[in-house]
């Protein structure tokens, strides 16, 4: 008896680049001091009073079988946060809730590409991107950026590599580089997206965390709403990762398709989460910016330390939980340097390589411990890169 071939197909029988961070739960486990930046994860956990709003809901009785796209109601919250937010007329059906945006990552492609289609991803990228396009039996094609353009996606990258494409999915605020696209790209993705008739796919599951500059989501650019789907989350704007509640925006024929998938895949997500979600939408930007808060200072935190070193180059972090170090002057890889200062220094980073082939000779460092302990890391990291720079 054989498996499929879709699982090895995921990964092309790759490795997931994850090495550090078994390497670090290792130590961890044999009762090491670890100072962990790797993954995307608050250090905070959900706020009580959103707990209290799901167990006040799951015992209202809210425990059987949630209606497959969502609750009307936290379906309309989000599509009025929306187009609040946008200027984009936006209603409940264009609205799917998931459980958590991979999920959605994972139905919108499903929804739009065909066994052997091909879907554009630009590298650097969040780890699951190539593995849930490949999934659905499409090809996954690379945007490569460069470090020196602030891993900025370029038009004419894209459309060099647009013809015969039906998707492209970017990512902004971005996960590994922390770069928030600026309009002049957004727009250059437009003129490329609508030059070769793509749908846009957007990842914007870190829209509350902007330190510098603003979000824009090209679904509000003209003539966008109609070929642009939107991926949200509850995840990073809540601290509700663990609760796997996230969403798409799209044109009604859309997520009526992804509908259509959902039902026959994850039958929704529980109702007393749904309510939890509602309840939390409902606190207010103020609340939005205290989970933030925290990311906010490391960041400063970060950029102070490393200011003026000869060794690393931060790349400008505008949002998101992480910051992105060039650390070619070091002459190690990214692998070598995240291996190496884990050896020397117990501090776990990840190496760029581990986000594709564009970020190779970087490390990103996820701002997720408390403020001494990271001031400690980040000050360790960067007499560990002037050694090593020599
Ligand atoms: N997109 C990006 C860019 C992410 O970083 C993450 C989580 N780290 C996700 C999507 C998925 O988040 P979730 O499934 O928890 O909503």
């Amino acid at each position: 008896m054989k498996l499929a071939q879709r699982i090895g197909h995921i990964t092309q029988g790759g490795t997931d680049g994850w090495e550090i961070y078994y390497r670090t739960r290792d130590m961890i486990a044999a009762g090491e001091r670890v100072l962990t930046l790797t993954i995307g994860e608050h250090d905070i956990g959900t706020d009580p009073a959103i707990l209290k709003a799901m167990y006040d809901s799951a015992s209202a009785g809210n425990t059987g079988y949630a209606f497959g796209p969502g609750n009307q109601d936290l379906r309309q919250e989000i599509a009025a946060r929306v187009q609040a937010r946008t200027g984009v007329p936006t209603g409940w059906d264009n609205v799917v809730i998931t459980p958590g945006g991979q999920a959605a990552l994972f139905a919108i492609h499903m929804a739009l590409l065909d066994q052997g289609d091909r879907a554009l991803y630009c590298d650097p990228y969040y780890a699951t991107y190539p593995g849930t396009i490949r999934a659905t039996g499409a090809e996954a094609a690379v945007v490569p950026t460069r470090s020196a353009e602030d891993f900025l996606p370029q038009e004419a990258t894209i459309r060099a590599l647009a013809q015969g494409a039906k998707t492209l999915l970017i990512n902004t605020p971005n996960n590994p580089t922390g770069v928030i696209y600026p309009r002049a790209t957004l727009e250059g993705i437009r003129r490329a997206v609508e030059a070769e008739d793509l749908w846009l796919i957007s990842d914007e599951v870190y829209d509350t965390q902007i330190w510098e500059g603003e979000h824009l989501s090209p679904r509000a650019l003209p003539g966008m709403t109609e070929r642009t789907i939107v991926v949200g989350s509850m995840s990073k704007s809540h601290a509700m990762t663990g609760s796997r509640l996230g969403w798409i925006v799209a044109p009604t024929e859309v997520a009526e398709a992804v509908t259509t998938l959902t039902t026959n895949t994850t039958y929704g997500v529980p109702a007393f989460i749904q309510d939890a979600a509602l309840f939390a939408l409902r606190q207010g930007p103020g609340f939005e910016e205290k989970i933030a808060a925290p990311f906010r200072r490391r960041r400063e935190i970060a950029m102070r330390a490393l200011q003026g070193s000869n060794a690393i180059r931060v790349i400008p972090a505008s949002g998101a939980m992480y910051v992105m170090l060039d650390i070619r002057a070091t002459g190690l890889s990214g692998n070598d340097f995240a291996n190496r200062l884990l050896d020397a220094e117990r501090i776990a980073v990840m190496p760029g390589e581990s986000f594709g082939a564009a970020s190779a000779g970087h490390v990103r460092v996820a701002l997720t411990i408390a403020d001494d302990l990271f001031e400690e890391a980040i000050g360790r990291l960067a007499a560990f890169a002037e050694r090593a720079t020599g």
